[in-house]
């Protein structure tokens, strides 16, 4: 979609370090990361949240899970573990409306979970 950040990282008119490609998934590094490891995994295709999934596309988001995990392993921070966050939404703080995985890794981040 035109004007769509990460659409226009899919057609490389922005550049990104790409970790992972096929031709429905992408992965590259966030530009503002919040710990070691912080990787976008995104469908190839514009889907803006999940609320615009259709049922077809429930094997699109396994298939970005399965590849998120295989880059926490890749990282090497599997073993310890990760968090996997899609955002939707105002509410949820998505900023960016193209459907995005986080993998975020490479120190505790349980904080936002186990408050002190
Ligand atoms: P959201 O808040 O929508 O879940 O996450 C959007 C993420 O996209 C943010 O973490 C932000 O840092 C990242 N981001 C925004 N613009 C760009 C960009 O041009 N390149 C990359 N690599 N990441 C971006
Ligand atoms: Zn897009």
């Amino acid at each position: 979609m035109k004007d769509c950040i990460f659409c226009k990282i899919v057609k490389k008119e922005i550049p990104a370090d790409i970790v992972y490609a096929s031709d429905r998934i992408i992965a590259f590094p966030d530009i503002n990361p919040v710990a070691p490891v912080h990787i976008l995994v995104i469908p190839t295709r514009h889907i803006a949240s999940m609320n615009d999934l259709s049922s077809d596309d429930y094997d699109l988001i396994g298939e970005m899970v399965a590849v998120a995990v295989e880059l926490a392993k890749k990282k090497k921070i599997a073993e310890n573990g990760y968090k996997l966050l899609i955002r939707t939404g105002a509410d949820g703080g998505q900023e960016v409306s193209h459907i995005h995985l986080h993998l975020i890794g490479g120190a505790p981040l349980y904080e936002d979970i186990h408050p002190a």
